[in-house]
């Protein structure tokens, strides 16, 4: 394994931190704020190439490997995590399973308006009583002939209001199990499709996370991705690859807390001195410079596995859990080096806190993550 940049790799990291610096970071204070969603800016990453980074350029995409969507996702996620998270579900959950899974009328309708950024995606599993244990769908998607009848509700949706396509999951045969469940293109505007309130988050505020509701919702036959029953499998294959890009979000995201920390406690004086010659400071920025090293090393490895084509289940769980859990360590400890300063909203961190907590919560909470990692270590 050699985890050197190429030349493409290292423009497009420098492509992304600039993109973050000059577009994202001026806003993002008022955004998270309001919790206002970052039109615009998703626009101007559209533009560039950052929704279809993996797709095959004939479908529009960048045709660029994993290991260059996980240095993009570093770097945008070190100042705008509620942006980053667009560019982690539409790459890697919506765009991949439809490239992976969909067939070419699929891929050349809803494919290429995905990957250029045309519009958005949306990912919808999570329900009121299926979050963890996502097999126990209560949204139906009935069997009519030529097209399903979709009824129920999905929480939590991430792009849930900005979407133009919703992948949804539902049971069409309940006797069958998880292997009664179908994955459906839903079209935002279909009749019968609304769009429940936003919710009011703690962290990623600019991100727009709906509940949405299904009442009778005809969907066409053709919109169901892969063989009848094919739902669940879907839904986790695609989430194994996501929780790559989410890994990959909190890497940034501690990663951009102790870029934040390192400078402020080379700048700040107490007793006479810079706080970082104070050696409980300057522990802490070694323990925070280890601990993002080794998540990096994950998440390259979990992005080397799925580019070999090796099997990433536990390379990106493992990557998943320990990311998250830095981001989570590193954020509250560079509000403690900031002081008074870290608990206000003008220094950032304060905000990379709240946001990094998500990152334990998303695409399999922590606990999930070491339920696949355990299966794995026992039963292989
Ligand atoms: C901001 C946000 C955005 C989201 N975006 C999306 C999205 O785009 N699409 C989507 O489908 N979903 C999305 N989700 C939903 C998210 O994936 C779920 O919240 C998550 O999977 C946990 O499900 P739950 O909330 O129902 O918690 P529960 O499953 O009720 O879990 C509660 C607690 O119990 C633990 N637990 C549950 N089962 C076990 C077990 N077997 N062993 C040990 N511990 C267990 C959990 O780890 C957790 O700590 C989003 C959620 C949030 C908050």
């Amino acid at each position: 394994m050699d985890f050197t940049l190429s030349e493409e790799q290292l423009m497009i990291q420098q492509a992304a931190r600039d993109f973050a610096q000059n577009e994202l970071l001026p806003g993002v204070i008022e955004r998270d704020d309001a919790q206002r969603f970052p039109t615009e800016e998703v626009k101007k990453m559209g533009d560039l190439g950052f929704l279809g980074m993996m797709v095959d350029p004939k479908y529009g995409g960048s045709g660029l490997d994993t290991m260059s969507y996980v240095i993009a996702m570093e770097e945008l996620s070190k100042v705008d995590a509620s942006s980053s998270v667009v560019v982690s579900v539409n790459n890697s959950l919506v765009c991949w399973g439809l490239e992976t899974f969909g067939n070419e009328a699929q891929k050349e309708k809803y494919l290429t308006p995905l990957a250029t950024g045309e519009m958005i995606g949306a990912f919808c599993l999570s329900e009121p009583e299926a979050g963890s244990d996502a097999t126990s769908q209560k949204t139906t998607a009935i069997d009519k002939g030529d097209h399903y009848v979709l009824n129920g509700t999905k929480n939590w949706i991430t792009n849930g209001n900005s979407a133009g396509v919703h992948l949804v999951i539902a049971q069409t045969d309940v006797e069958k199990g998880h292997k009664g469940i179908n994955a459906l293109i839903v079209e935002k505007g279909t009749p019968g499709f609304e769009i429940g309130p936003k919710e009011n988050k703690l962290g990623i505020r600019g991100s727009d996370t709906h509940s949405l509701l299904f009442n009778d919702v005809k969907v066409p036959k053709e919109n169901r991705i892969g063989e009848d029953g094919f739902g669940f499998k879907f839904a986790m294959k695609t989430l194994a690859g996501g929780r790559i890009g989410i890994a990959a979000q909190a890497l940034g995201i501690a990663a951009g807390a102790y870029e934040l920390a390192r400078k402020y406690a080379k700048e700040r004086k107490a007793f006479g001195t810079e706080i970082a010659n104070h050696q409980a400071i300057a522990f802490k920025l070694a323990d925070m410079h280890t601990q993002i090293a080794a998540a990096r090393h994950l998440v390259y490895k979990a992005a080397w596995d799925k580019d070999q084509g090796n099997n990433y289940d536990l390379s990106g769980a493992m990557a998943k859990l320990y990311a998250s859990q830095v981001a989570m360590e590193t954020t509250v400890e560079a509000v403690q080096v900031h002081g008074g300063n870290g608990f206000v909203k003008d220094y950032h961190v304060e905000r990379l806190m709240r946001d990094a907590k998500i990152t334990q919560i998303y695409e399999g909470t922590s606990e999930i993550q070491k339920i696949v990692i355990s299966r794995s270590i026992l039963h292989n």
